[in-house]
């Protein structure tokens, strides 16, 4: 019998947010706090001051009804109804994360394809079914998998798939998308200072309460217990992708969930880890997705040619940091590791 083991994240300990202790009495009284269970994944909203209370109410409301349009396990979402039927018509949610998604394949080189989903299901990534799938079923699955064979017309929502059996999946941005919705919310019900935590995704809003930057930890790929280095910052989105989020063992080999689109194969091209900092959360969780498919090389070269959009940390297979230049200021190595930058 096939072995089938474990998965599924450690999210609340993903990113730590770092130096609580420095927090003033005042600020920790100011501050309101939920936890969610949503997309697979622990949540928590943290807002601070007038209008709190309310912000973490819109909040929870907003990821629940994110959740169910996007999952596409069910068939009553949003996505799923057109998966299964080849065709249909997006929301406004569901308009703005395929533009996004498409504008990611192009600039990624299809790094980032929403159309993965006939790959993620022959994984069993999408019900838990885990197995490793013959190469042949992967090689028909992969013929499935261009998102420029998807038709689609941002202005009426109109959507549809060039060939049978295609499918999307917005797994690679649905996080980003929702924190970045979470930030509109909270910022219009009047809340300056708050603190995003989907299962490892952050996005912070404004400063801490006493105006100095958030400081969000990265945690190490392979040991939930430790940081491997912090981020201080203020409006932005903080968001890793790691093959260690979400995973299979079979006869000793893992197996994780960021597919590579020109293997079918989960991604395995020398990283562990890849930080995106980037004012729009969306954007950040795509590139981490697509930045850890590229690999070392050319995740660098990509970021010279973007440098203005987003900054990274990425691990290697060997554990070492490699930080954009960006983060100079912003990026501090800890537990003895150092940063090289690029
Ligand atoms: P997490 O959701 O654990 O934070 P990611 O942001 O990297 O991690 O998203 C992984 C998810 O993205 C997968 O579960 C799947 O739904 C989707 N996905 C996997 N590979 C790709 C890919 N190459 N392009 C776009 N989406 C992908
Ligand atoms: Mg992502």
């Amino acid at each position: 019998m096939m072995k089938k083991l474990l998965a599924v994240l450690t999210a609340v300990l993903l990113l730590l947010t770092l130096g609580a202790c420095r927090s003033e009495p005042d600020e920790e009284q100011d501050m309101h706090t939920k936890d969610i269970f949503a997309m697979d994944t622990y949540m928590t909203v943290k807002t601070y001051g007038k209008n709190g209370e309310e912000a973490l109410t819109r909040s929870e409301k907003e990821i629940h009804r994110l959740d169910k349009l996007l999952s596409t396990g069910s068939a009553s979402s949003e996505v799923g109804a057109i998966n299964e039927k080849g065709s249909g018509t997006l929301s406004k949610d569901g308009r703005v994360l395929l533009k996004k998604a498409l504008e990611l394949y192009d600039m990624t080189d299809g790094a980032f394809d929403v159309s993965i989903y006939p790959v993620m299901k022959l994984w069993g990534f999408t019900d838990q079914e885990y197995k490793v799938p013959k190469d042949s079923q992967l090689q028909e699955a992969l013929a499935l998998v261009n998102a420029g064979d998807i038709v689609f017309d941002a202005k009426t929502g109109d959507v549809s798939f060039a060939k049978d059996g295609m499918a999307m999946d917005f797994g690679g941005i649905a996080k980003g998308y929702t924190s970045q919705r979470l930030t509109e919310i909270i910022k219009d019900a009047g809340v300056e200072s708050a603190l995003i935590n989907l299962g490892g995704n952050v996005q912070t809003v404004g400063t801490r309460p006493d105006g100095s930057d958030w400081r969000i930890g990265i945690q190490a790929p392979d040991n939930e217990e430790d940081v491997i280095g912090g981020i201080e910052t203020h409006d932005m989105a903080v968001i890793t992708s790691g093959g260690y989020e979400r995973f299979f063992e079979e006869d000793g080999v893992r197996y994780h969930h960021i597919i590579d689109p020109s293997t079918g194969y989960p991604a395995d091209n020398g990283l562990t880890s890849v930080t995106i900092v980037c004012d729009d959360g969306m954007t950040a969780d795509g590139l981490s997705t697509a930045l850890f498919v590229m690999g070392k090389e050319k995740a660098m070269e990509f970021w010279k040619a973007h440098k203005d959009l987003f900054q990274c940390v990425l691990v290697d297979d060997d554990g070492a940091l490699y930080v954009s230049e960006g983060l100079k200021e912003g990026f501090t190595a800890m537990g003895g590791r150092t940063a090289t930058y690029f």
